[in-house]
């Protein structure tokens, strides 16, 4: 058995038919991590007795017949998920000492399903890019061609899971933070809808949008992991309590009569060629499935980035605003009065793109400016969500790009930030809606490089996305293809 290219629920059944121990699985990750994540940058920190102790104590339950689909099976988790004992980061030089003190809800829900923390992954900075360019631990390399970017924010978690170097791996979404780096690796990523996971102990970015979701190679890989992750947490007030529900249950559903919305304004200029040609090639296959094209409009979706560019930058400079050098985290060595603390840590541990973003939200807050930004984008952003419930009474799902071109290289955007910003033109409005958004590789495009496709539902039609997604997989193999490096 080739590990590294087993799907979850055939790690699951060699686990349970102890062909397999979880220490095995564990320590063969860590070797491929050992080999090839060098080249790739994808963790940023790893603790192999730790990782180890944990699968030990997975195979003593499995021993004891006290298995879940999960239990052995170790997972990566992106950097922004408080960890006990685990160094923390956010991909900042303001959190390069912080070693949380408890775990993130998400984490207790790895911990109580038995699978053991693989290690840590490269993001930017504070979850605030499109290209993991912005980490304070320097970029990842996307594993499809180390001259191209993974996409961002959870980039080090995408690289990951495209070099299997884990099985699946944890990010978060507030612009397109999963959706983006799945589509730019060619794997599978869901954003649930807004509520469905917690975020306590998820460092805040911001707080209306933040989402944790889950990236792996298939969409039956991450309805097994989203089993896991969601749930109510009454530490989170926006959390939602809904009746558990098995995301795998629906999967095998036939797509017959399934109506896939097409907004014209996923389909304009903007959108590169090759892109533009392997999303058709996967509309036809759905068509081959069953299902039928509805030409809608969501007309408001240009309006989404600069909506966006307000609201989240507004939360973060309130959000980011305990990271002062006194409580924890990084702080300057020289400095004066506790002011002079404050300023000096600050501007020393907070990287360009962080504190433009802080600048930004302070301003669209501050008085005399409030009314004409900050509560503008609020209207706007209802506009946007009154778009897809519009557009949701007359198809099922809504389709299009994940990204309007294929991953960019190293160093080409970050002298302009708006171009930067323009590659989530796609997910961000999802963000604003509370919607959940699934991203899936469809084939490639120039230079090789993977294209994604973006499948988003109405609220809570997680499971519906990832059986549309999964029967795509069925009758398709974009998902099972692995770059040349994976393979060694
Ligand atoms: N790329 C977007 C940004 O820079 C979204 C990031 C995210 O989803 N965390 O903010």
């Amino acid at each position: 058995m080739n590990l590294a290219h087993t799907s979850l629920r055939q790690l699951a059944a060699a686990l349970r038919a102890k062909t397999l121990s979880s220490r095995e699985l564990a320590q063969s990750y860590l070797d491929r991590i050992a080999r090839m994540d060098p080249q790739l940058n994808s963790f940023i920190t790893l603790d192999a007795p730790r990782t180890l102790a944990a699968a030990d104590a997975a195979d003593v339950r499995i021993a004891q017949g006290d298995t879940g689909p999960l239990t052995g099976i170790p997972i990566a988790h992106k950097d922004i998920f408080c960890a006990n004992g685990w160094l923390t980061t956010c991909g900042s030089k303001m959190l390069s000492n912080f070693v949380a003190p408890y775990d993130a809800h998400v984490i207790e829900q790895f911990h109580a399903a038995g699978s053991p923390l693989l290690g840590k992954t490269n993001m930017d900075e504070f979850a605030m890019g499109s290209s993991n360019e912005t980490s304070y631990f320097g970029p990842v390399k996307n594993p499809w061609d180390l001259a191209a970017v993974p996409g961002g924010s959870s980039g080090g978690s995408a690289a990951a899971v495209a070099a299997r170097l884990t099985p699946a791996a944890t990010g978060t979404d507030t612009g397109g933070s999963i959706r983006q780096p799945a589509s730019l690796c060619g794997i599978s990523g869901i954003k649930p809808t807004y509520g469905r996971v917690s975020r306590y102990g998820m460092i805040a970015y911001a707080s209306s949008l933040d989402q944790g979701g889950v990236l792996a190679p298939s969409a039956e890989d991450l309805a097994l992991v989203l089993n896991t992750m969601v749930g109510f947490d009454a530490r989170d007030s926006t959390c939602l309590e809904r009746p558990a529900e098995d995301f795998t249950a629906g999967l095998d559903k036939p797509l017959a009569g399934l109506r896939i919305g097409l907004p014209r304004e996923y389909f304009s200029d903007g959108v590169s060629a090759d892109v533009a040609n392997a999303i058709e090639a996967a509309l036809k296959e759905y068509e081959r499935l069953g299902a039928t094209r509805v030409d809608i409009s969501l007309p408001n979706t240009k309006l989404s980035v600069p909506v966006y560019y307000v609201l989240a930058p507004a939360e973060a400079s309130s959000n980011l605003s305990r990271f002062d050098g006194v409580r924890y985290g990084y702080r300057a060595k020289d400095y004066g009065d506790l002011t002079d603390l404050y300023e000096r840590s600050r501007a020393e541990g907070f990287g360009p793109e962080v504190k433009r973003r802080i600048l930004t939200g302070t301003y669209v807050l501050s008085k005399g400016y409030y009314d004409a930004y900050y509560l503008q984008a609020q209207r706007v952003r209802r506009l946007i969500l009154d778009d897809f419930q519009q557009a949701f009474t007359r198809c099922d799902v809504i389709m299009g790009p994940s990204s309007p071109t294929v991953a960019f290289n190293i160093g080409e955007k970050t002298s302009d930030p708006i171009q930067m910003y323009l590659s989530d033109i796609f997910t961000i409005s999802v963000n604003l809606a509370g919607l959940p958004g699934l991203s899936i590789p469809v084939g490639f495009g120039a230079q090789q490089r993977p294209v994604g496709l973006q499948l988003i539902g109405d609220y809570f039609s997680e499971a519906h996305l990832l059986n549309i997604a999964h029967q795509y997989q069925q009758a398709t193999d974009w998902h099972a293809q692995s770059p040349a490096l994976a393979k060694a």
